[in-house]
């Protein structure tokens, strides 16, 4: 049921969602199967607005690449509201620093795929020991298109837009209110239990502010700290017999053809465990993909010369203004690691909902970039051992130059789970850390990021935080 601030307070509520992204939804919408009443608090309108998408505003340092505001989409549905859909599991490595496992997640992978419109298993294949073929899934779920008649008819699941939370009121462990504020007035609100799912940065941004705004709140908590994405960038490229190509690295998976207009052909590869062990290493997508063309034009000739002699061919290149790819390339998404001085923190400039903004600082480390360059080497010795062809490193990568990668637009860490309180913000529940009825919900949450897009674990920790309240809330 959607409602306004007139009716708000018609309703008792048993828990309260800050946002409706996946992560809100996906709680509320399993909440709902055992009867418990949530009230999603979504300071976007049905659509985009410029005015909800003001508060996205926020100041960088370092090497992020994006104005903050062009990234997260404020509405109903979140950010998947412009989302790429791609989707894939953690692997179990990559649970080493997290207060779960993944065969704890693997629990909700039915309910998970459900709500993303995927099928429920993912493919790999080991192609030696250092490297494997991995596979993504394609999600096409647009929340508003799958949900918003859904809530709107619902009789357990109340919506009110264009309405921020701004602050809570703490008694002892507890959130006994929060303050919420729509495009009229400021409402307080009583809560039963308050769950934040406002997304990778505003988690952070909003117990930041809490904190300031109430004594002794996470007094020595790593707020904001630890924060991660996901370089994206072009790491090398190659000349190779096509054909050899494609039946090396056959496979019945998903395929990301023409993904991005990519190319024609793209297989996905990881490094093993074996292998981030043995080099010391983070985890790694990296995508390889032909970009099949005939040899009779000039542009062509250029690109194939861009492999073998990059400084003549750029130069050509430049007199033609233009982007050229050779014919194999060599792209990657990958993690970074969780370091201290990558944090948000807030500001002295206050947006039109009374909050302060942020400012980003953001550095990518050595071993992020060793991890690609590692990525690139073991590729380019399989092509040579099974004379497939050969690959180059990207010069920016090789330099450190112009590292400003495109990012995946993920974003985590921040309010990083754990067992201990002075190095996370909430426990192995979700719980945040001295509260009895707060909980974060996200990829603010993750300890560490794998390379894996972040939505499909954002979810799962969704349904797994579902079955600990309804617990909770059956006991009481
Ligand atoms: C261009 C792009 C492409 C992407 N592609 C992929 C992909 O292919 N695969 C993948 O897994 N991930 C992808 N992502 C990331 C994905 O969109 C996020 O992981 C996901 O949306 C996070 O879900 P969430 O519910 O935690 O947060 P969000 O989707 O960001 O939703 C948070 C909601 O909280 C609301 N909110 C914020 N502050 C307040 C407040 N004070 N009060 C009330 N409400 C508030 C916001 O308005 C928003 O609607 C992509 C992101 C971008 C930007």
């Amino acid at each position: 049921m959607i409602l306004d601030d007139n009716t708000i307070h018609d309703i008792s509520y048993d828990a309260i969602i800050c946002g409706s992204g996946p992560a809100g939804v996906s709680l509320a919408i399993d909440l709902e199967r055992s009867g418990i009443k949530s009230l999603i608090i979504e300071a976007g309108d049905e659509f985009y607005s410029e005015e909800a998408q003001k508060k996205y505003i926020g100041k960088v340092e370092g090497s992020f690449p994006k104005d903050l505001s062009l990234l997260r989409l404020s509405q109903f549905g979140g950010t998947t509201g412009h989302w790429g859909g791609v989707c894939r599991p953690l692997d179990d490595y990559d649970f080493n620093q997290w207060p779960i496992n993944k065969e704890e997640l693997n629990k909700f992978k039915i309910p998970t795929s459900n709500f993303l419109n995927i099928k429920n298993n993912f493919g790999e294949k080991q192609l030696n020991s250092n490297l494997k073929i991995i596979e993504f899934l394609q999600s096409d779920l647009r929340i508003y298109e799958k949900y918003y008649e859904y809530i709107k008819e619902s009789k357990n699941i109340f919506l009110i837009l264009n309405t921020s939370i701004t602050d809570i009121v703490l008694n002892d462990k507890s959130v006994k209110s929060i303050f919420i504020k729509t495009p009229f007035k400021k409402i307080a609100i009583k809560s039963r239990l308050l769950i934040l799912a406002c997304g990778g940065i505003e988690n952070s941004r909003l117990l930041l502010w809490f904190r300031e705004k109430n004594k002794n709140f996470l007094k020595d908590s790593p707020i904001g700290k630890y924060w991660m994405e996901h370089p994206f960038k072009l790491i090398g490229s190659g000349i190779a017999n096509f054909a050899k190509v494609r039946e090396k690295f056959k496979n019945d998976f998903y395929a990301f053809d023409n993904f991005r207009n990519w190319g024609n052909f793209t297989v996905s590869l990881a490094p093993t465990k074996k292998m981030i062990k043995k080099k010391d290493i983070l985890n790694s997508g990296v995508f390889l993909t032909l970009h099949d063309r005939d040899n009779t034009s000039l542009k062509n000739n250029i690109k194939d010369l861009l492999c073998v002699a990059p400084k003549l061919s750029t130069k050509i290149v430049d007199l033609f203004n233009k982007k050229l790819l050779c014919g194999l390339s060599v792209s990657s998404s990958w993690e970074q690691d969780a370091e201290v001085f990558n944090k948000i923190t807030l500001t002295k400039k206050i947006d039109h909902t009374g909050i302060p903004e942020i400012k980003l600082d953001y550095k990518i480390s050595e071993k992020t970039i060793q991890t690609a360059k590692e990525m690139v080497s073991q590729i380019g010795e399989y092509f040579i051992s099974n004379d497939l062809g050969r690959i180059a490193f990207d010069q920016n990568i090789m330099e450190r130059k112009n590292f400003l990668s495109d990012a995946g637009y993920h974003h985590i860490g921040g309010t990083r789970a754990g067992s201990d309180e002075n190095l996370s913000v909430v426990d192995e529940n979700l719980k945040v850390f001295g509260m009895e009825n707060f909980y974060v919900l996200g990829s603010s949450v993750f300890p560490s990021g794998g390379h894996a897009n972040p939505t499909y674990t954002i979810v799962q920790l969704s349904f797994r935080l579902s079955a600990h309240l309804k617990k909770k809330l059956l006991e009481v």
